[in-house]
């Protein structure tokens, strides 16, 4: 606890909910049932730790939950620093009746990413390029274990964005256009929060997770949006009741029933297909917060809005608040209104307007996982862990998910794997950038590009291998006697709103990224990695490329992109996304008529030895392989078999896939992840056929 001693207001001790042996069901109750309306009203309110006036609006207030918004950072920004601040804020709830500990948020979305020096994985997109379930959870487990030990509790983290089009700015936080994909990865939720049940949650290494953002955030189009010139980031997703089902609320389900704590609806809006109501903000849309997700899905955490959504609905500010809270929305992240929040809620309730009874059911979600999180009987930080933040340990999955991201899309002669004999010429604005390799939620909300945090950049990690490399970012004088070229390629950092394909990026490389391409192509044989977010477009350029590796946003290690570019690791990677030729084709999913991109869903060569086998053998190891993983069982222990199998299929299908394959080939992956796999035997052996 911080040196200076508590003023304790009301010595609580004794009372019912102090006491650890008692079901949390009972805490609450008890809690629950001393709590006057403004004290319920700040448990629903969360503030943001910058934007408060004074931290003595924390008792004032009686503020549930602060936040970091992204880049909030405290200075220094060093593990020491972040538990001071928290416990700092903590020690102000000391003087309220109840002494209700805060829950504090960040958005860890891929490591610890606004603390100098911690690990930083790669991306949600190219975590799905992984197709493994166990290593993200490991990088799961490796975030909570930083988040925690700096007295952070809680992650708004997984995104289950099904991304659908990736014109769409955050399309780097989803894990793929396939939903059954988004499920597979959602193991990240046992590696945040460990138990589905919740009773590793006090642990000192773990954190509640929040699923976001329900639902739809993935789907949205251009063209018709209420918030001004951006459309499809915070746009109207219109589908069907069938779509909106099988690819959107599929991804909640699974995170449920792993127990996630919180959820937070989407900025957008949902229209669905004949229901006549037009595009409704989810904020406000209680028939999927109460009635699907709480109801019938069963959620039985609490629902966190999304920062300053409310102020998106129709009507004046008390209008918001009752359309949110009926809705369902249990806590208002209301960084800078958290005042008028908590006053505006208590009055709605007491003329009637808003009912006791769903405040009380908000409140009671909320304390459960406050119990749950063992904030009572410890609210400071116990920076235990602190010490394993950044380490080779955790750094060392963070490599390994970097490396298992990459994915081949091409390899004329077999120029991958590199040899160390091999005189390497690097060149690229991403080649030796730790900022634009970690994108955005990295130390600032948007990112930036530089030095901004320690880790190995791409260059780095391919001296460390041991390679003969000459860099020259802007490929300048690419001089004879190199064997072969590593261009690395690629967007800038950004994390909302700018990232959308006409508000400040498009999927082209830069002038000076098309240039750095063609003068080493021309010049000798020539690996390109595109570190990026999503497809970039390469157009005419892809004959003279040679290989061709999407990167993705690999975060601190790049030593693990160096680990498969030097045969250390072999590609294993899989397009968690349809790479398409042009923008005219998005949005495109496998499934369309016309599907025709330039490398389908689920393409990834593998450097994987041995080499492949003829037909009739790899029919039979694939076959094997299958059965057997349908004897482990059904749940994901056949996860590794199902790997092994899937890569056999790419050795020898891989190498020349084409459109009318590719139906069948992603038919037949749906399968295998969702463990059917005699049924994806059935199928691959019949496309074999055909092919
Ligand atoms: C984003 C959320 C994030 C929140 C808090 C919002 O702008 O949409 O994903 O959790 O900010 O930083």
């Amino acid at each position: 606890p911080p040196a200076e001693d508590p003023e304790v207001v009301v010595d609580a001790h004794g009372l019912p909910y102090l006491d650890a042996k008692l079901p949390v069901r009972r805490r609450v109750a008890d809690l629950l049932s001393r709590m006057s309306l403004e004290e319920k009203a700040g448990q629903m309110t969360q503030a943001e730790r910058g934007a408060m006036s004074a931290p003595g609006d924390i008792a004032a207030y009686g503020l549930g939950s602060l936040l970091s918004g992204g880049g909030s950072t405290p200075t220094p920004n060093t593990p020491a620093a972040w538990a001071k601040m928290i416990d700092a804020f903590q020690l102000r709830t000391r003087a309220t009746r109840f002494q209700i500990p805060l829950v504090y948020g960040v958005d860890a979305v891929h490591g610890h990413n606004n603390l100098a020096g911690a690990t930083v994985m790669p991306h949600n997109i190219g975590l799905g390029a992984t197709r493994d379930p166990a290593l993200v959870q490991r990088t799961g487990a490796v975030t909570a274990a930083e988040v925690r030990a700096t007295g952070v509790p809680w992650d708004f983290a997984p995104c289950l964005c099904v991304t659908r089009d990736e014109r769409w700015g955050r399309s780097y936080e989803s894990f793929g256009e396939d939903p059954a994909l988004v499920e597979s990865m959602e193991t990240i939720v046992q590696g945040l929060q460990g138990r589905a049940d919740g009773s590793d949650l006090d642990r000192s290494d773990k954190v509640l997770a929040t699923a976001k953002h329900f639902v739809g955030d993935g789907g949205t189009t251009y063209g018709s949006s209420t918030t001004g010139t951006y459309t499809i980031d915070q746009g109207v997703t219109h589908v069907t009741r069938q779509q909106l089902e099988a690819v959107h609320l599929a991804p909640y389900q699974e995170a449920v029933d792993r127990g996630v704590g919180t959820v937070m609806p989407s900025y957008s809006s949902l229209d669905i297909t004949g229901d006549g109501r037009g595009p409704v903000r989810m904020h406000a849309r209680g028939d999927m917060i109460n009635g699907v997700l709480k109801g019938r899905m069963g959620f039985d955490g609490f629902v966190i809005s999304d920062w300053n959504a409310i102020d998106q609905l129709p009507g004046d500010y008390a209008a918001h608040v009752r359309s949110a809270v009926t809705a369902g929305v249990d806590m208002m992240m209301v960084p800078y209104g958290y005042k008028d929040f908590a006053t505006t809620l208590a009055g709605e309730v007491r003329a009637g307007r808003v009912s006791e009874r769903r405040v009380d059911d908000a409140v009671a979600r909320i304390l459960t996982q406050k119990f749950r999180l063992g904030l009572f009987e410890h609210p400071y930080a116990d920076t235990r862990g602190a010490a394993a933040i950044g380490s080779p340990a955790h750094r060392a999955v963070a490599r390994r998910a970097a490396a298992e991201s990459q994915v081949l899309l091409k390899n004329d002669g077999g120029l991958l794997p590199l040899r160390t004999s091999q005189k390497v010429y690097v060149a690229g604005s991403n080649a030796d950038d730790i900022g634009n390799q970690s994108g955005g939620w990295t130390l600032t909300w948007q990112g930036s590009s530089g030095a901004i945090t320690p880790g190995t950049t791409i260059l780095e990690g391919l001296r460390e291998a041991g390679g003969h490399v000459t860099y020259s970012r802007d490929a300048s004088a690419p001089t004879a006697g190199h064997d072969v070229g590593v261009v690395v390629v690629g967007e800038t950092p950004y994390a909302e709103g700018v990232g959308d394909v006409g508000n400040g990026h498009d999927l082209r490389l830069s002038a000076a990224d098309q240039q750095a391409v063609d003068t080493v192509c021309a010049a000798m044989k020539c690996v390109v990695l595109v570190v990026s977010g999503r497809p970039q477009l390469l157009g005419d350029r892809l004959p003279g490329i040679d290989a061709l590796v999407a990167s993705w946003l690999p975060g601190t290690e790049g030593a693990g992109v160096a680990d498969v570019l030097y045969g250390r690791r072999p590609f294993t990677g899989q397009l968690p996304v349809t790479w398409p030729k042009s923008e005219a084709q998005l949005p495109i999913n496998v499934g369309d008529t016309a599907y025709d991109p330039q490398f389908p869903y689920g393409w990834g060569l593998t450097t994987l030895t041995p080499a492949p086998r003829g037909g009739a053998a790899t029919l039979k190891a694939l076959a094997a392989a299958a059965r057997a993983a349908d004897r482990a069982g059904a749940d994901r222990t056949g996860a590794a078999l199902v790997a092994r199998a899937r890569l056999i299929v790419q050795q020898k299908a891989g190498q020349h896939i084409t459109a009318a394959f590719a139906g069948p080939f992603a038919e037949a992956d749906h399968l295998l992840l969702t463990g059917r796999y005699g049924e994806a035997v059935e199928k691959l052996t019949a496309a074999y056929r055909a092919a």
